[in-house]
C-alpha cells in the first residue's frame, strides 16, 4: 500500500460533499422503493429503475436482465487502473409491513403459487438506493477516477421462487464477474443489531454457510394398535431427530468453528390410529468453514441412515446446498479498515460476532477477495438487542444510514482503486 496522493485526498473531499448533496435523493429512491417492493426474481421496476439511472449517468455498459432481472454497470474512470466491484440487493420478502409509515408497503404479489403481502423487511431497497447514489457520486468524480468500477445490482437473495434458479451465483454464471474481472468486491447490509453511524466488520468466516436438509424415513404402515405388523416411521423419525443433535454437540470439534443443524419442519401421519408410511423432516445446516460444512453434510448422512436402519426402515437424506460461508478476506478487510474508521469515526467503527444467517455475496467472494460490512440502523431512542430484527413486519431503518452507506462504499471503492497498482 502507498500513501494516497494529494489528488486522492481531494477525491475524498469530493466523495463526501456530492454524497451530501445526494442524500434528499437517496432517501426519495429508498422510499419509493420500500413503497414497491418486489420479490425474488421479481425485480422487474426495480431494475428498470436502477437500469434507467445508470444509462442517465453515462455509464459506459449497463447490462440488464442478468440472472432475470440483475444490472451490471460499468463505470470507467478518466485515468488507467484496476476494478473494483460494488454490489447491492434488490429483493425484498414475503412479510406484512407492520411499520407505520406513510410510504409502507400494501404490495401482495405472488409467491409459489400463493398470494402474499411483500415487504423490504431486510433492507434491501436501503441497499439498491445506497449503491445508486454511489453511482451518481462516481460519475460525477469520473474524470479523477482512477480505473474502473462495476456495480452489481443483484436480484433473489433471499432465494428465487421454488423450481427457479437466481442471485448472486447465476449472475456469476451469466458473466456478472468477467470482461471485467474485479481485483476486490464490495457489499454492504443493514442491521437492527447496531446503532445508527456504526460500522460492523469481521475479517474470515462472518456469515454461516446455510444448506437445506430435507429427511424421508420410510417405514410400513399398519394399524395404530398393531405396530409389529409394519415398520413404524414417526418413532424412527423422533430418533433420528435426537440423533442429529449428537452431530454437531459429540462429533465436530467446536473449538474450531461454531456450527447448527436444525429440524424445523416435521410431517407425516393423518389420524391417532394409523402408523403412517413415511414421515419427511426439513431442517437447515450452519457452518462457517467449507470443510466442516462437507464433513457435517456426511455426518447427518451416515447418522440419520444408520438410525433408520436399526429401526428396519428406509432413509433419504437430500442436502441441497445454498450459500456457502462469507469470508472476508483478512488481508483486504485490514486494509480497508484506515477508509472505514475514516468514514464513520474510529470509535463507531466495531468488529462484530459471526451471524448464523447467511449471503450470497459469498460466492462472489470464492471469485476475489472480498469485504461485507454491516451498517446499523437503529435509532438512539431504541436499544439495538430489543430493537424488531431484519425479516421482521416491524423491522425499520433510520434513514440517516443511507448517507452513510454511499459514503462507505464510496470510499471503499476509491481507497482500493488508488491502492492496487494498475497491473493488478
Ligand atoms: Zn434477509
Ligand atoms: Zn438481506
Amino acid at each position: 500500500m502507498t500513501e494516497p496522493p494529494i489528488a486522492a485526498s481531494s477525491l475524498a473531499a469530493q466523495i463526501d460533499a456530492a454524497a451530501l448533496g445526494l442524500e434528499a435523493q437517496v432517501i426519495a429512491w429508498r422510499r419509493d422503493l420500500h413503497a414497491n417492493p418486489e420479490l425474488g426474481n421479481r425485480e422487474f421496476r426495480t431494475a428498470a429503475i436502477v437500469a434507467g439511472h445508470l444509462r442517465a449517468l453515462g455509464f459506459d455498459e449497463v447490462r440488464t436482465g442478468v440472472a432475470h432481472t440483475g444490472v451490471v454497470g460499468l463505470l470507467v474512470g478518466g485515468l488507467p487502473g484496476p476494478v473494483v466491484a460494488l454490489r447491492a440487493d434488490m429483493d425484498a420478502l414475503p412479510v406484512a409491513e407492520e411499520v407505520d409509515l406513510p410510504f409502507a408497503s400494501k404490495v401482495r404479489a405472488d409467491w409459489n403459487g400463493e398470494q402474499v403481502d411483500v415487504m423490504h423487511a431486510c433492507g434491501h431497497d436501503a441497499h439498491t438506493a445506497i449503491l445508486m447514489g454511489v453511482a451518481e457520486v462516481l460519475a460525477g468524480l469520473r474524470a479523477g477516477l482512477r480505473g474502473s468500477v462495476k456495480f452489481l445490482f443483484q436480484p433473489a437473495e433471499e432465494l428465487p421462487p421454488e423450481g427457479e434458479e437466481g442471485g448472486a451465483k447465476l449472475m456469476i454464471e451469466q458473466g456478472a464477474m468477467a470482461n471485467p474481472t474485479p481485483s476486490a468486491v464490495f457489499g454492504l447490509h443493514v442491521t437492527s443489531r447496531l446503532a445508527l453511524g456504526v460500522i460492523g466488520y469481521r475479517p474470515g468466516p462472518t456469515m454461516a454457510s446455510a444448506d437445506n436438509l430435507k429427511i424421508t424415513v420410510h417405514g410400513r404402515q399398519t394399524h395404530g394398535a398393531m405396530p409389529w405388523l409394519g415398520v413404524d416411521p414417526i418413532v424412527t423419525s423422533a430418533q433420528v431427530i435426537l440423533g442429529l443433535q449428537t452431530v454437531v454437540s459429540r462429533q465436530v470439534d467446536l473449538t474450531q468453528e461454531p456450527a447448527v443443524v436444525t429440524i424445523g419442519a416435521i410431517k407425516g401421519g393423518l389420524r391417532e390410529n394409523i402408523i403412517p408410511d413415511s414421515v419427511e423432516m426439513r431442517g437447515t445446516i450452519r457452518t462457517f468453514d467449507e470443510g466442516m460444512r462437507d464433513d457435517i453434510h456426511e455426518r447427518v448422512t451416515t447418522l440419520a441412515e444408520a438410525i433408520a436402519r436399526g429401526s428396519r426402515a428406509g432413509c433419504t437424506v437430500c442436502i441441497k446446498k445454498n450459500y456457502p460461508v462469507t469470508v472476508n478476506d483478512p488481508a483486504l478487510t485490514a486494509a480497508m479498515l484506515p477508509t472505514l474508521r475514516r468514514v464513520a469515526g474510529a470509535d463507531q467503527v466495531q468488529l462484530v460476532p459471526k451471524v448464523m444467517g447467511s449471503e450470497d455475496f459469498s460466492f462472489f467472494q470464492q471469485l476475489v477477495p472480498g469485504l461485507f460490512i454491516f451498517i446499523g440502523v437503529t435509532p438512539e431512542s431504541q436499544a439495538t438487542a430489543t430493537a424488531a430484527p431484519n425479516h421482521s413486519p416491524r423491522f425499520f431503518v433510520d434513514e440517516r444510514c443511507l448517507v452513510s452507506g454511499v459514503r462507505a462504499l464510496a470510499h471503499l471503492a476509491c481507497d482500493l482503486l488508488e491502492a492496487v497498482p494498475a497491473s493488478a
